[in-house]
C-alpha cells in the first residue's frame, strides 16, 4: 500500500450500506409531544436514548479540546475494538497485529470477527519489535495495529518515538489503546490525530473515571472514521441511564482528580512497599494503576491470597510467575501487604 487512503481500508459492504435511521436520527429536538418511536408514554426510562450522545460528547469536547464529530462512544472499550474489525477486516481475508503479552479482547474479537490475529511478542523490556513488524507493512490485507499503551498487563508505555514510526510507515490502521492514560504521566496521542489519518485512539471509562459497570468506552478519530463507525454500531448502543452516569462523572472533575490523586498516591506507596516482601521478586515500573509483580511461585501466591479473600489476576500462563495488582484503596493495600508478608512467613 503506498499511502493511507481510507477507502481502501474500510470494507466494501460498509462503503455501500444505507445505514438504520431510528425515529431519534430523523427528529432531534427534546420538546413535544412523541408519538414517533412506539415507545411507552410512561415511566422513568421510557425514552430511547440520544443515539449520539451529545450532551457527554459536548463535555468530552470541552474537557479534550477536540472537536464532536471526533469523538466516538461505544458500549465500553469492547464494543471500540470489535468495530475496528466490522469496518476495517474483511472475515476470511484480513489480518490484524497485536504484541502479546496484552489485553486479551483484540484476540477474542479478532477470532470472533474471523480475522487472523498476527502476535509479534514484545521485547523483553516490553517494547514493539520493529525488526519483527517492518515485514509486515506491505501486506495488503493487514488492516489494523493494535497498540496498548500503557500496556496491560506490563503496565509501561510505549515508546512515543516506536508509535510514531509505525503510523509513518503502516498504511492501515493504528489503534493505540489509552486506557489507563490517566495514570500514565504522558500526554493522550489524541493530539496527533489531526496528523496522522489512520490514527484511533482509544479510552475508557472504566478504570480512572471509576465507572466499569456503566460501559463507556470512547475512539478518538478524524470525522470520517468515526461517521463510518456511526453506521455500524447499533443505533442505542449507550443506554440513557449510562451516559447520565459518563456525563455526571465529567461535569465532577474535581471527583475525578481527588481520586486520581489517591490512587497514585497509593501506588507511590506500593512501589515502595513491595518490593520489601521477601517473596517478590521484582516489581515491573507502572505507568498505570497496577503491578505487575514477580513472585517465586505465582499459582502459589495467587490461591493462598484468595484464601485470604484478596483477589489478584495470575499472569502466570502470559508471563512467567507473575501477578497483576490493582491499587486499591489505602485500607485495602495495607491488608494486601499484610497478607503478602504473612505468606513470606508461613513459606
Ligand atoms: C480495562 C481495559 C479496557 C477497558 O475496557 P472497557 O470495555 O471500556 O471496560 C480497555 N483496554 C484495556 C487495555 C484495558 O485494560
Amino acid at each position: 500500500m503506498e499511502k493511507f487512503i481510507l477507502q481502501n481500508i474500510i470494507r466494501k459492504n460498509i462503503l455501500a450500506m444505507k445505514p438504520y435511521s431510528c425515529a431519534r436520527d430523523e427528529f432531534k429536538g427534546s420538546e413535544g409531544i412523541f408519538l414517533d418511536a412506539n415507545e411507552n408514554p410512561f415511566g422513568e426510562l421510557n425514552r430511547y436514548p440520544d443515539p449520539y450522545q451529545s450532551a457527554v460528547k459536548q463535555e468530552l469536547a470541552r474537557l479534550k479540546n477536540i472537536d464532536v464529530n471526533r469523538i466516538f462512544i461505544g458500549n465500553g472499550s469492547d464494543e471500540v475494538i470489535d468495530l475496528a474489525y466490522r469496518v476495517f477486516c474483511n472475515p476470511g481475508t484480513d489480518r490484524a497485529v497485536s504484541f502479546p503479552p496484552t489485553y486479551g479482547m483484540y484476540r477474542v474479537s479478532a477470532e470472533i470477527n474471523d480475522v487472523e490475529m498476527i502476535e509479534i511478542p514484545l521485547c523483553a523490556d516490553f517494547q514493539i519489535n520493529l525488526a519483527a513488524l517492518s515485514p509486515f507493512f506491505d501486506d495488503v490485507h493487514l488492516k489494523v495495529i493494535f497498540i496498548c499503551s500503557p500496556n496491560n498487563p506490563t503496565g509501561n508505555l510505549i515508546k512515543l518515538n516506536d508509535i510514531s514510526f509505525i503510523l509513518d510507515n503502516f498504511k492501515g490502521i493504528v489503534f493505540v489503546d489509552e486506557a489507563y492514560i490517566d495514570f500514565a504521566g504522558s500526554q493522550s496521542l489524541i493530539s496527533w490525530i489531526d496528523r496522522y489519518p489512520n490514527l484511533i485512539v482509544s479510552q475508557t471509562f472504566s478504570k480512572s473515571r471509576a465507572l466499569a459497570s456503566a460501559r463507556v468506552g470512547l475512539a478518538y478519530s478524524n470525522p470520517e472514521i468515526i461517521a463510518y463507525w456511526n453506521r455500524v454500531k447499533a443505533p442505542y448502543n449507550v443506554s440513557g441511564p449510562n451516559q447520565k452516569a459518563a456525563y455526571d462523572a465529567l461535569v465532577n472533575e474535581e471527583d475525578f482528580l481527588i481520586r486520581k490523586s489517591a490512587i497514585l498516591e497509593e501506588k507511590q506507596r506500593l512501589q515502595k512497599e513491595l518490593p520489601k516482601v521477601p517473596l517478590i521478586r521484582k516489581v515491573y515500573p507502572s505507568d498505570a494503576n497496577f503491578f505487575l509483580v514477580e513472585v517465586e511461585d505465582a499459582n502459589m501466591v495467587y490461591s493462598k491470597l484468595i484464601e485470604m479473600k484478596i483477589v489478584t489476576r495470575n499472569r502466570n500462563s502470559v508471563i512467567n510467575n507473575c501477578i497483576r495488582i490493582t491499587v486499591g484503596t489505602e485500607a485495602e493495600n495495607t491488608a494486601l501487604l499484610k497478607a503478602l508478608r504473612q505468606l513470606t512467613v508461613n513459606n
